[in-house]
């Protein structure tokens, strides 16, 4: 079964669950950001029984999507959190997260965030490097405190994503050699009497629509995971996020139709699949199995919603241009994302012309697709960028001094703003 998603048309007109599009544009305006909550949920439930029979725990990757409300409803439903700076513990905390159901992540934790983190009584740092292991140890000790780690092994696995969210090779910046762990525990262990050695983590990349890679880091990595709970007592193993979504045909994806008719070996990686080829793997390990999967739970939950300002014809291309820009959605120009575009009213005909979609800032890299056969639409009508509900609102910038754009979470027929559209007083608060 596919990731399916809150988003149809119904009657016509584009829908989050029972939400027209349309009416939410017209009330709140766009740039807009909707989300489904049922899909989240969804998604979350899906992971969670994809991975039955393996004592596990799914630590939401914050940095996904780190708006409150979305926080709220993870945690409602039982999920801990993978942070990566003290902001986000913050936010977590503010969600009504459980500081004790935190990893913490990331190469350059500060001083401020450590103590911060310790005095809230995270689940586990996973530590990136020796030196900030040490260090780790410098200020738990300082604290009087006991600090809980877990290292983060590089399995030198080519997860084939793009290079920019690729993080398991030797040559990316992320975590230890997977050939220094050993060593590197056993000076823990003897050296660092403010370090609880309680787990080892590992994260291969982002966006992995295949399972070899992650079948190649677990098995490459079961033996050192063994060695380490025989010598050291580590109660987890945490293999990370990186399950990747359907951008392209988003919006027929989410249909059961559409996946019957894939041919099966070119059916992207599914949840079902990830959980029937891990869990024979990890069950027996004696370890309580931690995912960190960000994208996975939120990519296809979100859409946004922008409006055609004009159409201009250059001599060799059309252009749309909309009021969403990079600054609202850097992922096209950042990692050569891929977003479907669809009008909010259903097409009448299957006619398309072939455009440049681009934003309003000034930036040649400012597009949502180029030379894209789209359904035609004028000035004045919406489209939906899918699958935005990731690495989206949570890259936005002030870029070009335009305000943040506004989010909508949507349960069945109610929709809820929960973050408020910037004003321009806003944007500039804080300056002099
Ligand atoms: C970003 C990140 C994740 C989540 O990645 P997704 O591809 O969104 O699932 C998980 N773990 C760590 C350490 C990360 O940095």
């Amino acid at each position: 079964m596919p990731a399916m998603h809150g988003f149809s048309y119904k009657n016509g007109s584009l829908s989050c669950e029972d939400v027209q599009l349309s009416a939410l544009a017209e009330e709140y305006g766009t740039p807009l950001y909707v989300y489904s909550a049922g899909t989240i949920v969804d998604h979350f439930q899906r992971l969670d029984k994809a991975m039955e029979g393996v004592d596990h725990e799914v630590a939401y990757a914050v940095k996904a999507n780190s708006n409150l409300s979305v926080l709220r409803l993870l945690a409602t439903h039982g999920a801990g959190f993978d942070i990566v700076s003290g902001g986000e513990l913050f936010r977590v905390i503010k969600a009504g997260g459980d500081p004790a159901h935190c990893t913490f992540a990331g190469v350059g934790k500060t001083r401020e965030e450590i103590v911060y983190a310790l005095e809230q009584g995270i689940y586990s740092f996973n530590v990136e490097s020796e030196e900030e292991l040490r260090y780790l140890n410098q200020v738990a000790g300082e604290l009087n405190l006991i600090a809980p780690a877990a290292v983060r092994v590089n399995p030198n696995v080519d997860a084939k994503t793009h290079k920019y969210i690729s993080t398991g090779k030797s040559e990316n910046k992320f975590g230890v050699d997977f050939e220094a762990i050993s060593g590197l525990y056993a000076r823990a262990a003897a050296e660092l009497p403010n370090i609880k050695l309680r787990g080892l983590q590992m994260h291969i990349g982002s966006q992995l629509t295949s399972i070899a890679p992650f079948i190649e880091a677990v098995e490459k990595v079961i033996p050192l995971v063994l060695e380490l709970k025989a010598k050291y007592g580590i109660e987890f193993w945490s293999i990370g996020g990186g399950i990747g979504i359907i951008y392209k045909d988003s919006l027929e994806s989410g249909s059961v139709d559409w996946w019957a008719a894939q041919p099966e070996e070119e059916r992207p990686l599914t949840i079902e699949r990830y959980g029937k080829e891990l869990v024979p793997r990890l069950k027996d390990l004696g370890l309580k199995i931690l995912l960190e999967p960000g994208r996975y739970i939120v990519g296809n939950a979100g859409v946004l919603i922008t409006k055609c300002l004009y159409e201009k014809k250059g001599s060799a291309k059309t252009f749309k241009i909309v009021d969403a820009g990079m600054n609202d959605l850097i992922r096209p120009a950042l990692y050569e994302g891929h977003h479907e575009i669809v009008p909010l009213n259903e097409p009448a005909s299957a006619e398309r012309v072939k455009v440049d979609v681009v934003g309003p800032i000034c930036e040649s890299g400012d597009f949502f697709c180029q030379d894209r056969e789209l359904p035609d639409f004028n000035p004045g009508d919406h489209i939906a960028l899918m699958s935005a509900g990731a690495y989206g609102f949570a890259m936005a910038s002030n870029y070009n001094s335009r305000p943040l754009p506004a989010e909508i979470l949507v349960e069945g027929g109610t929709a809820t703003v929960i973050r408020k559209r910037q004003t321009l007083e806003d944007v500039i608060a804080g300056e002099l």
